[in-house]
């Protein structure tokens, strides 16, 4: 097909993430992406540096990640996950028990980050019956905090920031949560036992109508690109252990080294009762997700009313999906991946720090392999893309923010072109 016809269908007949049908914005026909390189149709070539939103840490093509999938493309591509079993979900299940603390061990596999959410959402309310909420109030609801993003399914929804996550064309039919201030406590600041007062009141006035309070554990993503200091985690932790409520942990997003730690939520050392793992769970080839929470809640969800935890996706485990899964968990454990994110953290740092003097930035912030420009005004996002794939590269900002979150593989040459290209292109568009 040629690219015109491609771009007629497009624009006539599919929708794009949060996209206009009548007023699009471009898109652009991509050809075909290896390592950190995405080619488009017209043969430019993009550096990549937003690894498929969070996915795509060994960048494109990986012959291994490929090898996994046509080995078992040859066996199975898919059987139901009702009566069957199978080698990919067993060793996909014993790599992931392997890597997070021992004391989650049940495994639930979904089909994405946001049914991994929901999951994770009905496993407390299931625990919260079973355990008896029923004879004090019950615990129907949700804490979080605000600038979170935790999917666009219904009750992920809810628990998204009410305003980045356009509550308001919804609020009729959502479930009302509760809703707590972001930390105060950035990361790498001194802790203020103030930042978790206001927890700590919502708790006391409400915890008998909570269920779990849901977090994503030190980087907030697709809601602000925040990152806060552990120590809230911490703090959090005791809480909901001292009002029995639950503690989620999304990590989607950060979850697979991103951050610098393996998960997030190492740089606490706190358990929480139940994880979402997803985006990066394949390496990006496949949308597969888990929500792995432990024995004890396991058990009282199996020992309630229901007798059994009441969900089951069609494409549950998918056999294809697990496999490239576990290829990838390996690949990226069979390196010094810690070496790498830092090599990536330090470039980050240093070649983003002179935006810090552009008029149109905010704040420049870098944890892990994440580099964050904080606007102070929403970009046009048209116009920006349209710069950045001019100058050679993949860089998809939202709102006021313009980050890069680039595959592991990235070479030091290749980062600095990302940068470079990027702090030019503000330059351009900004008259800096
Ligand atoms: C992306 C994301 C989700 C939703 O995952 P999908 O696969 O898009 O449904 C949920 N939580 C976090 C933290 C995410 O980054």
């Amino acid at each position: 097909m040629i690219t015109t016809q491609i771009l007629e269908l497009d624009q006539k007949y599919i929708w794009h993430p949060y996209s206009s049908i009548t007023h699009p914005i471009p898109v652009y026909p991509v050809e075909r992406a290896d390592g950190v390189i995405i080619t488009l149709k017209d043969g430019r070539r993009l550096i990549d540096g937003m690894s498929s939103w969070w996915a795509a840490l060994h960048g494109y093509n990986h012959p291994r990640l490929n090898q996994a999938a046509i080995t078992q493309l040859n066996q199975m591509s898919h059987i139901m996950f009702g009566g069957f079993t199978h080698e990919p979900a067993a060793k996909l299940a014993q790599k992931l028990l392997e890597i997070l603390p021992s004391e989650l061990n049940k495994i639930f596999f979904a089909d994405s980050g946001s049914v991994a959410v929901e999951v994770a959402m009905k496993m407390a309310l299931q625990y919260a019956q079973a355990s008896g909420a029923k004879t004090v109030k019950k615990r129907t609801k949700f804490a979080t905090i605000r600038a979170g993003y935790h999917g666009d399914t219904w009750h992920a929804m809810s628990v998204c920031d009410p305003v980045t996550g356009m509550h308001g064309l919804f609020n009729a039919s959502l479930p009302v949560q509760y809703f707590l201030p972001q930390p105060s406590v950035k990361f790498g600041e001194t802790w203020r036992e103030d930042a978790i007062q206001p927890l700590q009141d919502l708790f006391e006035q409400h915890a008998d109508e909570i269920a779990a309070l849901i977090l994503e554990p030190i980087v907030q993503g697709a809601g602000g690109m925040y990152f806060y200091s552990p120590v809230y985690l911490q703090k959090a932790r005791e809480l909901c252990d001292r009002f029995g409520v639950l503690l989620i942990f999304d990590e989607i997003a950060t979850g697979f080294g991103r951050t610098g730690k393996l998960f997030a939520l190492e740089y606490a050392q706190v358990v929480p009762d139940i994880i979402c793992l997803g985006k990066a769970l394949t390496g990006g080839y496949l949308t597969l997700s888990a929500t792995i929470t432990t024995e004890k809640v396991a058990t009282t969800i199996c020992e309630g009313e229901a007798k059994c935890f009441m969900h089951g996706p069609t494409f549950m485990a998918n056999p294809l999906a697990c496999a490239i899964a576990y290829e990838s968990i390996n690949l990226l454990l069979e390196q010094d991946w810690q070496t790498n994110i830092k090599r990536i953290e330090q470039q980050l740092k240093e070649e983003l720090a002179p935006a810090r003097q552009f008029k149109s930035v905010a704040e420049v912030r870098v944890l892990g392999a994440i580099g964050v420009l904080e606007m102070r005004q929403a970009v046009d996002l048209a116009s920006l893309q349209k710069l950045f794939v001019e100058h050679g590269i993949w860089v998809r900002p939202f709102g006021k923010l313009v980050y890069l979150m680039p595959p592991f593989i990235i070479s030091n040459s290749e980062l600095t072109q990302l940068t470079s290209a990027l702090l030019a292109v503000l330059k351009q568009a900004y008259n800096e």
